[in-house]
């Protein structure tokens, strides 16, 4: 989900499945036109700036595809950041950001900002003390003030190591928001697509962020244990994949992340709770942790630039509809939402029996 693509880039998280590239490469572009052999430059461009798949219904398979073929640094991930992306971002800027002092920011888009008061101005002259994560909210704290950031479905943040001398005009592009410090170096906050969710808080106490307040238990945190998720889940009557969805509930995991953990677990997503017996939780609590787990190292590994480029994405259903899946070679179905999917193998996880999508069966009679 992270990457450093040249020096000073780095790409993260989109409402587009893959991390896309600021500036491809002739050796992608050239593998892209291979595989596809309709589209022109522009289209190409447009494809990795993360708006094509409104404009040609391209799938995560041709990128993958296109990865292969490049040998690129292009990197499956997941739908948008959710806790391992974020808090390998937090670790991120915990390295670029603490001990730096803040010299400018310059809000271009005001409907990303959800508070007034203070003005983000005010961070101006500011050193941060720290960066943490509250489920998917990064938290970079500067004096009394923390700048709370939840970078939703098409939000993104790109570290520079420098900027142009002359700011960019507000409302123009993708650019929400520009923090430069006083070396020179900071980051943009921008986001694409067509519902603008990224939103930028700025207050002093993080709990005065209503998403913030009404965030469940952290996965990942130490006091996290079986006993924890058991009563969470004993409190609730619904459906699993929700439940692990809902962050009132747990903070952090979202459609990517329950897809995999339900995977992993062997479990339907449309299991109910109150079905759940002590050994369903004691598997789908292991599953929860060591997914989330590997997921923070992977992408660690990502965000440290060491990365290495054949090194193939964790991502085992989510995203893979129509490939074999890793376990038993079944084909990965998807059951598809108004506004979002999930995947699932029906060998490992339904008894073999599709779940049923009514879209799906709406486009057969
Ligand atoms: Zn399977």
């Amino acid at each position: 989900m992270i990457d450093a693509f040249g020096p000073g880039r780095l790409m993260f998280g989109s409402d587009w499945p893959v991390c896309l590239l600021a500036a491809p490469s002739a050796g992608v572009l050239e593998a892209a036109r291979a595989l596809t052999g309709r589209l022109g430059e522009e289209e190409l461009r447009s494809v990795f700036a993360g708006t094509a798949r409104r404009v040609h219904g391209l799938r995560t398979t041709w990128i993958r595809a296109v990865r292969q073929a490049s040998g690129g640094p292009l990197r499956q991930a997941g739908v948008m950041p959710e806790l391992p992306e974020v808090e390998a971002l937090r670790d991120f800027l915990d390295d670029h950001l603490v001990g730096k002092e803040i010299a400018r920011v310059l809000p271009l888009a005001i409907s990303v900002l959800k508070t007034y008061d203070p003005p983000v101005t005010a961070l101006e002259g500011a050193t941060v003390t720290s960066v943490a994560r509250h489920g998917k909210f990064l938290d970079i704290a500067a004096g009394d003030l923390h700048l709370l950031v939840h970078l939703a479905r098409a939000g993104w943040l790109q570290w520079r190591d420098d900027f142009p001398a002359t700011p960019p005009r507000p409302g123009k592009g993708p650019l929400a928001l520009r923090t430069v410090l006083t070396g020179g170096d900071g980051f943009d906050l921008t986001e694409r697509g067509t519902t603008k969710r990224l939103a930028v808080h700025l207050v002093h106490d993080p709990a005065e962020v209503p998403g913030v307040a009404r965030l469940g238990p952290d996965p990942l945190a130490d006091s996290f244990d079986r006993e924890t998720f058991a009563r969470l889940l004993g409190g609730v009557s619904r459906q699993i994949k929700g439940a692990l969805r809902d962050q009132s509930l747990i903070a952090g995991i979202g459609n990517a992340y329950s897809d995999e953990i339900l995977h992993v677990a062997k479990m339907s997503p449309f299991k109910l709770t109150t079905g759940l017996g002590e050994d369903d939780i004691t598997h789908l609590y292991t599953a929860l942790r060591t997914t989330l787990q590997d997921a923070v190292e992977r992408s660690r590994g990502v965000a440290a630039g060491k990365l290495k480029a054949e090194k193939k994405s964790g991502m085992r259903v989510h995203g893979r509809a129509g490939q074999p899946c890793p376990v038993c070679g079944d084909t990965v179905l998807e059951v598809s939402f108004s506004d979002s999917s999930l995947q699932y193998c029906p060998t490992c996880q339904t008894g073999g029996k599709p779940l049923a999508d009514r879209r799906l069966s709406r486009l057969l009679k």
